[in-house]
């Protein structure tokens, strides 16, 4: 019991030391998690403006590319033949708003298509020839700011100097509304609902805001937000062409937001793309971190909990099944210890049995000798009378003839016990081994007043057996009915067929056998313990000697009795059978 105790007290320790150990990990692990998710968080937003800047860039370059081809392609083509070759450039998946070419006075002369091309205007005369002259005088393409245009909108414009051998014949430009680029590369970034996208030049004006689309060529500090404000400080960040994370605090919703900023760098053009997202979208991260986190502590714990309670289980049952097997031995062993003791306690009766023998066989011995000596010293005297030789005579006789008896007996014992008593096997009337036995015993019950019964069934069946002996037996029998019944008692000798065997009674009115000892009469040497029996004298052994006789037949023997009423002994044998 105390075994089964301390096991489960030891489980449940390591169990609520494992759920500590492991709820505490949780809870360490649950700050740095915050932390882990932001970084990650605001990684991820920097890469997406990362890739919106280099599509943005790329579309652009391959733009200015284009521009450079059409350039080689129309150095030496009239205006006509111009426009005709803008169309395939323009139709082409090529995102320009117009192409178009300026003279080499600075006038715009033909374009495609006419109604985005304000054909006819002096560069000149409208004060825009800057990048014009520029290209005119370095040979370079050039890019411009973007600018209202005259469909609406804003763009920039690509231009590269055509010329026609060494002279100078214009420049080729292409209008790229800046719409097309936030479309292609702006718009879908964030999902809906989930934040916005916006991108401003070097001069922090708006080119593209996902929240304000209206605003087109806003300033963000004043329009926005106030020149002191989180926002205003990001957004100086992104007009010096830098590129980070950081927090702003939106004054119009009041909310925490996220942006992530990288410049897009086009030829000569700085811009920057931000991706702007409510800090409530990361905590919805951390809080959905935070809850796989909880399922999986959960399942750890409880993983401990099950795998302790099924320790405590079966330690519960093997320790039943240990004190069921102790209980058993511990039984096995009082058995083995109680029989011990028994066998102890008959090995002690045995050896008093053998010591009364002993005592009691040498004064069955001496009492006959000193009998017959006293008769031959009598017997000595010359002159003594016929009579009393007689008497000393018969003496003699009768105590040889007591010794005689009790060394028979002895050898008959002897001889059971060690398996050699021979029997002569014949067909026997136990009538005839009745009447004999009545016969030898009937003066000696008439001598102490006992009445005498027979009662024999009518033709009576033959047994199997040793004529001599089971009159021994029959004899014997009745002789211990007279020896222990009072004068003026009666013995009754009944024999009768019973189930196939044939079973023979003597009951007598005598003093009866105590219930504890009826078994043991039949040991040898053993004899009631009780005032009459010491009287009658005996060996304790003609009893012994009737059950190796009957069980010698294969037959059994047994006494009933009720004390100071009488005994019955039986005893059955098998029928003859031919
Ligand atoms: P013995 O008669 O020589 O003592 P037995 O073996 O014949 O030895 O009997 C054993 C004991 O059984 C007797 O000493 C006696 O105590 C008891 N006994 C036997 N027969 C009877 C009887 N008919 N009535 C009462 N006691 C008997």
């Amino acid at each position: 019991m105390r075994v089964k105790r301390d096991n489960r007290v030891v489980i449940l320790v390591i169990c609520i030391i494992l759920i500590c150990i492991v709820a505490s990990l949780g809870f360490k692990t649950h700050g740095e998690v915050e932390e882990i998710v932001q970084e990650q968080f605001n990684e991820q937003q920097l890469l997406l403006t990362r890739q919106s800047a280099a599509g943005i860039k790329s579309f652009l370059e391959e733009k200015t590319v284009l521009i450079e081809v059409l350039a080689a392609d129309i150095s030496d083509m009239s205006p006509e033949d111009m426009t005709r070759r803008f169309i395939p450039f323009y139709h082409k998946p090529s995102g320009f708003s117009s192409i178009g070419f300026v003279n080499s006075t600075g006038v715009i002369v033909t374009g495609y298509p006419v109604e985005n091309t304000a054909i006819g205007l002096d560069l000149y005369a409208t004060n825009k020839n800057k990048s014009f002259d520029r290209a005119k005088d370095s040979g370079e393409t050039y890019s411009t700011n973007p600018v209202l245009l005259v469909q609406g909108g804003i763009g920039s414009t690509i231009g590269v100097p055509v010329y026609s051998g060494d002279e100078f014949r214009g420049v080729v430009f292409g209008i790229i509304e800046i719409s097309t680029i936030s479309e292609q590369f702006l718009a879908d970034v964030i999902p809906e609902g989930h934040g916005h996208v916006y991108m401003i030049t070097r001069s922090g004006r708006s080119l593209y805001d996902g929240a304000h689309k209206e605003e087109l060529g806003k300033k963000y500090i004043g329009s926005f937000c106030t020149d002191n404000s989180s926002y205003a400080d990001i957004l100086r960040e992104q007009m010096q062409e830098r590129e980070g994370t950081g927090y702003y605090f939106d004054e119009s919703t009041g909310e925490r937001r996220i942006v992530a900023y990288t410049p897009v760098v086009w030829r000569d053009r700085v811009w920057s793309a931000a991706t702007s997202v409510p800090a409530s979208e990361v905590d919805n991260l951390i809080r959905s971190v935070y809850a796989k986190q909880m399922i999986f502590l959960g399942s750890v714990i409880a993983i401990i909990l099950g795998g302790s309670l099924g320790l405590i289980v079966m330690f519960s049952r093997w320790n039943k099944t240990l004190e069921a097997e102790v209980e058993s031995k511990t039984g096995d062993m009082i058995r083995m210890n109680k029989e011990l003791l028994l066998a102890n306690e008959r090995l002690k009766e045995l050896d008093k049995l053998k010591s009364d023998f002993v005592s009691m066989v040498s004064h069955e011995l001496k009492t006959p000798l000193a009998a017959m000596r006293t008769s031959a010293q009598v017997l000595e005297v010359a002159d003594i009378a016929t009579e009393t030789k007689r008497e000393m005579l018969d003496i003699i006789l009768r105590n040889i003839d007591r010794q005689t008896n009790l060394v028979n007996d002895l050898l008959d014992l002897s001889r059971i016990e060690s398996g050699r008593m021979e029997l002569k096997f014949e067909r026997v009337s136990l009538d005839s081994v009745i009447a004999d036995s009545i016969e030898s015993v009937k003066q000696a019950a008439s001598e102490e007043g006992i009445k005498l019964d027979v009662e024999l069934s009518e033709s009576l069946a033959s047994v199997k057996g040793d004529r001599e002996k089971l009159t021994q037996v029959v004899i014997n029998l009745l002789n211990n009915a007279i020896k222990f019944t009072p004068r003026s008692g009666e013995i009754c000798m009944k024999a009768r067929e019973l189930n196939g065997q044939v079973e023979v009674k003597v009951s007598d009115t005598g003093i009866g056998i105590p219930p504890e000892d009826l078994d043991m009469v039949f040991d040898k040497f053993y004899q009631v313990d009780s005032t009459l029996t010491r009287e009658a004298g005996g060996t304790g052994l003609g009893l012994a000697i009737c059950k190796g006789i009957i069980e010698a037949h294969r037959g059994r023997i047994w006494a009933e009795s009720e004390l100071g009423k009488g005994s019955t002994f039986v005893f059955t044998l098998d029928k003859w059978s031919d």
